[in-house]
């Protein structure tokens, strides 16, 4: 049955069947510290028969979270030590972080901003705080890029989202505006005209960025609402997170690429889970990660590739991190690895 709010609490998960009366206190526990949402096509989603759901394991809330280990951080990826104004985290020269709003339509249980977004996070920025940042983008001339960010941008009216984005459309210095949303997957109804237009009033080069995990969130309807966004003229990629119980399985990580590229999403990138605090049970190895991105090689099409990358933790910017098919042997030979896991000499530079 289609429910039509949100699911927010641990009352909400037990009344939908989604977890256990038995689990309600514990889950209790768990909303007192991270928000929880869950939104009607979502919850539509959720197979309640399977008991490790992947679209259930990313949503409904468990008690793991509520067990931290010693190297998780509250704020993983160092926005904290880039932020010169609030909402601005400015940590590569020709772009920056825009967060509007630290409000989702879902909350992802391994959220690496899961101590920032919610009600009890940053909230959304005041005006004069959004004057300030803006002021800030139009002083730095070398800015190029203004990446719409939160929270997840897309739950703004498409009135704020244009007023914003009018601003943003008068810094001559600023070519490109990205907005990284689960909208298009979590509440694909929203993708219409009035959205659309305001998301294009920067008059800029527009891409979506599109967060999902599992290609069974590319539902008809989030094809539909992506084909609208592509459609009317914006560029979309993908962001996936590689996650233990959600798609650290080769097929399911090819069919989640082939998924989006069928979309004309184009792969991005695939995060290796951050240190979040209460996420351990997400969690894989490295060695996991570039087993698993390796295996994506010669199974699909190099447009379904996407660059698998680690925040490195305290805010130094992403590497990449996908195991190399070619090391450096004496004499200045290569061997290179084919994807069959066959090794063939390349010749020194002659
Ligand atoms: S949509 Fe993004 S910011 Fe919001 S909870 Fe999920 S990962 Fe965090």
């Amino acid at each position: 049955m289609t429910a039509h709010r949100p699911i927010r609490t641990a009352g909400d998960l037990a009344e939908a069947g989604l977890i256990d009366a038995s689990a309600e206190e514990a889950i209790s526990r768990v909303a007192s510290r991270y928000a929880i949402a869950i939104s009607p096509a979502v919850a539509d989603l959720i197979d309640r028969a399977d008991p490790h759901d992947p679209i259930a394991r990313q949503f409904v809330p468990d008690a793991a979270e509520l067990t931290l280990t010693p190297e998780e951080r509250a704020d993983p990826i160092g926005d904290g030590a880039h932020s010169p104004v609030p909402g601005i985290v400015h940590r590569y020269p020709d772009r920056v972080l825009l967060k509007a709003v630290h409000v989702c339509p879902v909350y992802c249980r391994f959220c690496f901003r899961r101590e920032m977004v919610g009600p009890q996070g940053l909230g959304t920025l005041t005006p004069a705080e959004l004057d300030a940042a803006i002021a800030y983008l139009a002083a730095h001339p070398e800015i190029w890029e203004v990446i719409l960010t939160g929270g997840d941008p897309l739950v703004l009216s498409p009135r704020r989202l244009q007023e914003i984005l009018e601003r943003l459309g008068a810094i001559e210095h600023v070519k490109v505006v990205r907005f990284h949303t689960r909208v298009p997957v979590v509440e694909p109804h929203r993708i219409d005209a009035d959205l659309i237009a305001a998301l294009k009033s920067s008059g800029k080069a527009t891409y979506v960025a599109l967060h999902a995990n599992h290609p069974r969130e590319l539902t008809g309807e989030a094809r539909g609402a992506a084909a609208r966004l592509i459609d009317a003229g914006i560029v979309m990629i993908s962001q996936s997170v590689l996650l233990k119980g959600v798609n650290d399985d080769p097929e399911v990580l090819a069919e989640l690429m082939r998924a989006f590229v069928e979309t004309r999403i184009k792969p991005y990138y695939l995060h290796h889970p951050d240190l979040a605090p209460g996420t351990g049970h997400f969690r894989l190895s490295i060695e996991e990660g570039q087993a698993l991105v390796a295996s994506l090689r010669g199974r699909v099409s190099g447009l379904c590739q996407p660059t698998y990358i680690l925040d490195i933790p305290g805010g130094y910017g992403k590497a990449v991190i996908s195991a190399s098919s070619i090391e450096a042997e004496g004499g200045g030979c290569y061997t290179v690895t084919d994807f069959r896991g066959n090794a063939h000499t390349y010749p020194p530079q002659g």
